[in-house]
């Protein structure tokens, strides 16, 4: 299918609907407009396109926000967002009981919480159930809407067949304590064509967006899910965040096509153009994000071919500044003396998006001693941690060699 048959048969199915909300129950009604995302459909449910990823919440002293959260979660909620998605790896096991926290004044049946079977954790098969209990009672619900086996790679399929994971998970979905059952995955296409032919799953949760798109397969994911007839979760839509900052030279391109909406709109509105999408995850952490996706998603429109072109060039362009991949998802942390991978890793693709040398050498030096890249023994436990498959020692070390260069100047 190609880029043109693909737009055309996207298929929102409410473009934006604007409804009449009481303001205040008193004698003369004031009432306010207020706009709400558009929807998708999966099977007979109404789903937001937009979903509430809850990995990066707002932080105070460490843990999730919940002052913050809650607002955000108030104002998601009113306009419309109904799809939360949650982890047992979120904030170190903190986003279930945030997400436990800030969705129990509302009824239940108001929005759809997904969560996830943490499959590295598990040690033999009698943990499934116990850990599948005890993340319901963080979550404070009976039963999650979506659930699935989280971020499948050759390691985690193996825990999967060997705990007897999807059996397990069946008989919870017989309970009625799971409603939908699916799988996310970082890795090859071929592992995804064994997952999917082995067991019956209801959706899939897939890592998509432009830059994806073309250079790991994820066009190629899209596809095996679509012709397997899974419905499609999109995860890291912005790449980590990358595509909301990209560098100067590819804002300007997008500014030109549109100067009044932001660059994340173009990602998320990227993967929710796709006909096999229901919902895309963007991962909020202040009140402006879940502002501007709401924005995005009233009256959605999928891109237009002109602007599909503007976005190719823009991430052309910043494909072009050598940034890395990394989504800074965390799963590489545990680093035997301490450094802060995602942290070396940001800050380099900042240098890569301004180009700005001095600033690059201030960041570096900011990042505690012990934390940064010289620090790297090459010992290699970090390398099968990471889904994008970054050869991160050897990254680190570039990194290292890049200040030591720069800081002598
Ligand atoms: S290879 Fe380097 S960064 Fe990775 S775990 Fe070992 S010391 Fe840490
Ligand atoms: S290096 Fe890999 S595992 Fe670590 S934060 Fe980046 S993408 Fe995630």
């Amino acid at each position: 299918m190609n880029r043109r048959q693909f737009l055309k048969s996207a298929f929102f199915t409410t473009i934006g609907v604007v409804v009449l909300s009481a303001c205040k129950k008193v004698t003369t009604q004031t009432k306010k407009l207020i706009e709400k995302v558009s929807i998708k459909k999966f099977n007979n449910l109404d789903i937001s396109a937009i979903g509430f990823g809850l990995m990066r919440l707002p932080q105070k002293d460490g843990e999730p926000d919940i002052a913050k959260t809650q607002a955000m979660v108030d104002y998601a909620m009113e306009h419309g967002i109904n799809y939360y998605d949650t982890a047992w790896f979120y904030h170190s096991g903190k986003s279930e009981l945030a997400a436990g926290e800030v969705l129990k004044k509302y009824p239940r049946n108001s929005y759809y919480l997904a969560d996830k079977m943490p499959l590295r954790i598990l040690k033999d098969k009698s943990e499934v159930i116990h850990v599948f209990e005890e993340q319901l009672k963080k979550c404070q619900v009976d039963y999650f809407d979506f659930y699935l086996a989280h971020n499948i790679n050759k390691r985690e399929w193996k825990i999967l067949k060997d705990c007897n994971v999807y059996e397990q998970l069946l008989e919870k979905k017989k309970e009625g304590k799971i409603k939908y059952l699916g799988f996310s995955i970082h890795d090859t296409p071929e592992l995804l064509e064994e997952v999917v032919k082995t067991y019956k799953w209801d959706f899939v949760q897939l890592p998509i967006n432009p830059i994806d798109w073309k250079t790991v397969d994820a066009k190629r994911q899209y596809e095996i899910a679509t012709k397997a007839g899974l419905p499609i979760v999109v995860m890291n839509p912005l790449k980590g965040g990358q595509l909301s900052t990209l560098s100067e030279k590819a804002v300007e391109i997008l500014k030109t096509a549109n100067p009044n909406v932001s660059p994340s709109s173009w990602s998320l509105r990227y993967s929710a153009s796709l006909p096999n999408v229901f919902v895309v995850l963007s991962g909020m952490t202040e009140l402006e994000h879940v502002m501007d996706n709401v924005k995005t998603f009233t009256n959605f429109k999928p891109l237009t071919e002109n602007e599909q072109k503007f976005l190719e060039s823009a991430i052309a362009v910043y494909n072009s500044s050598g940034a890395i991949s990394c989504t800074y998802c965390q799963y590489c942390t545990g680093c035997p003396v301490g450094i802060d991978i995602p942290k070396n890793f940001l800050m380099y693709n900042q240098y890569k998006a301004t180009d700005r040398k001095d600033r690059f050498v201030l960041a570096y030096e900011s990042i505690k001693k012990e934390n940064r890249a010289d620090k790297c023994i090459n010992c290699g436990i970090c390398k099968n941690k990471c889904p994008q498959q970054l050869d991160i020692p050897n990254i680190l070390k570039d990194i290292a060699i890049l200040y030591k260069n720069l800081s002598s100047l």
